[in-house]
């Protein structure tokens, strides 16, 4: 059984419990801690009083597993039309950081159709061997059958990490794989490394608006799964001597499925896709209004990138959601990031902070977007973008 208490002889009254419950449950009474029944047995206030004062017992872990047994690091790659997609191959960077600390293989999984090309050029990005699961049936990606078969290589193999991106795919993959397998998910990290004292997965993700990175890790039940965020991690060079082993396990491929994809429809789009972009031109609220948009666009063709958005004028209505760049929209990463009339919140930072070069535009000199900027541009965007867009034309001419 779970408890905590304070060791009264012990506690001196210095109320450094007080502040680190995250729950407002300790109270002062007498000049001594007392916990109430807010508590949850977060266990937060533990490390925090420096006197050992506070007595903590995490209790029984419900259906822990024997971590020993697992081994390796497995990256999910995700693909399309049989070509893997760029999130693979960032899972695959950081997935040989990981496998290289923990001295074990790092395996790819791909399901689809049509896949020797794309288990090669998995194993020239970092694996050391690729689980191919491979079928005319698996064309199309589909939650049910993907997480089945997913989940069978899982209790089959035993890895002790899985690691999938927090696309669309994997945001819906991740979670049905690891409530059939009874483990942990941690989504969205940014940051993932191993504890050099015990081996285990330090998981990194902004939390509480992005206001503090919390790290997790999952102690007793394996694998430890993470999703990761696009563009957050920096792929491997493609090494076409590396060689590695592409198995073809033998799995039950579920048949009868209760939702069939019947088609898959692409947006047309001339301009390049927001995650993909090299080049990044984002509007916000500053514009002023969706008819000046245009400029932002304008700016974007011309350098061949593609257009972004904050959230603020996303809500309004001026553009639509996939542009939207931030926390609850994108996580981008371009080499160049131009911020027009975007104030710099929490929220947008989380998404685009990552960029090599950030140019902001915006009229209050004192904007935060300029904390994170590396060229600001103090001036009114209806000026200074046509200035941009004409001095860029003739120079790109
Ligand atoms: C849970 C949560 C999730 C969120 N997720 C996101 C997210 O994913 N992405 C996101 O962007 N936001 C997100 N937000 C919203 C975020 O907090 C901000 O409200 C939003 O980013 C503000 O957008 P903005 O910078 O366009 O607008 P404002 O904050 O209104 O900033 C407008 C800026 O334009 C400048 N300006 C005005 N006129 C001009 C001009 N003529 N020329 C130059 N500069 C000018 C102003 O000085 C100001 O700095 C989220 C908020 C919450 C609570
Ligand atoms: S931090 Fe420890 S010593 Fe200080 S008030 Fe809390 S329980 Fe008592
Ligand atoms: S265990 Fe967590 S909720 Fe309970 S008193 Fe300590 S910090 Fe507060």
């Amino acid at each position: 059984m779970a408890g905590i208490r304070i060791l009264k002889d012990k506690c001196v009254g210095c109320k450094l419990c007080v502040g680190a419950c995250p729950f407002g449950a300790i109270v002062m009474i007498d000049k001594k801690a007392e916990i109430t029944d807010a508590c949850t047995l977060c266990g937060a206030c533990v490390s925090a009083c420096k006197f050992n004062a506070i007595d903590f017992e995490r209790g029984a872990v419900a259906n822990a597993v024997d971590v020993s047994k697992y081994s390796g690091i497995w990256v999910f790659a995700e693909q399309k039309d049989g070509e893997p997609e760029s999130i693979a191959y960032e899972l695959l960077g950081v997935g040989r950081e990981l496998a290289d600390a923990r001295n074990t293989a790092l395996s790819a999984v791909i399901i689809g159709s049509n896949l020797d090309d794309a288990c090669r050029k998995l194993i020239t990005k970092g694996a050391d061997k690729v689980y191919s699961v491979d079928d005319a049936s698996l064309e199309k990606f589909n939650d049910e059958s993907y997480s089945g078969i997913f989940s069978q290589l899982i209790y089959k193999n035993k890895p002790e990490i899985v690691l999938l991106g927090a696309t669309t795919y994997g945001r819906s993959l991740a979670p049905r794989v690891a409530s059939r397998i009874n483990t942990g998910l941690t989504a969205d990290c940014t940051k993932l490394e191993i504890d050099p004292t015990d081996g285990k997965l330090l998981q990194t993700r902004p939390a509480f608006g992005g206001n503090l990175m919390a790290t997790i890790v999952c102690p007793n039940h394996r694998p430890q799964m993470a999703t990761v965020r696009h563009k957050v991690m920096k792929e491997m060079e493609a090494d076409e001597s590396r060689v590695g082993e592409i198995i073809r396990p033998e799995v039950n491929i579920p048949r009868d499925l209760v939702v069939k994809v019947k088609d898959v429809v692409k947006t047309i789009t001339e301009m390049v896709p927001l995650t993909e972009a090299d080049i990044i031109v984002s509007g916000g609220r500053g514009m002023g209004d969706p008819k000046n948009f245009a400029l932002i666009s304008e700016l974007a063709e011309v350098l061949g990138g593609a257009v972004g958005a904050s959230r603020a004028t996303v809500d309004a209505g001026w553009i639509e959601y996939s542009h939207q760049v931030g926390q609850t929209g994108q996580t981008v990463g371009p080499q160049v990031y131009f911020a027009c009339g975007i104030s710099g919140a929490i929220q947008h930072l989380a998404g685009m902070s990552s960029s090599d070069t950030i140019i902001a535009i915006n009229k209050n000199p004192d904007a935060p977007i300029f904390k994170v900027a590396n060229f600001g541009i103090v001036g009114d965007v209806m000026e200074v973008l046509p200035l941009l867009i004409k001095e860029f034309k003739s120079a790109l001419k």
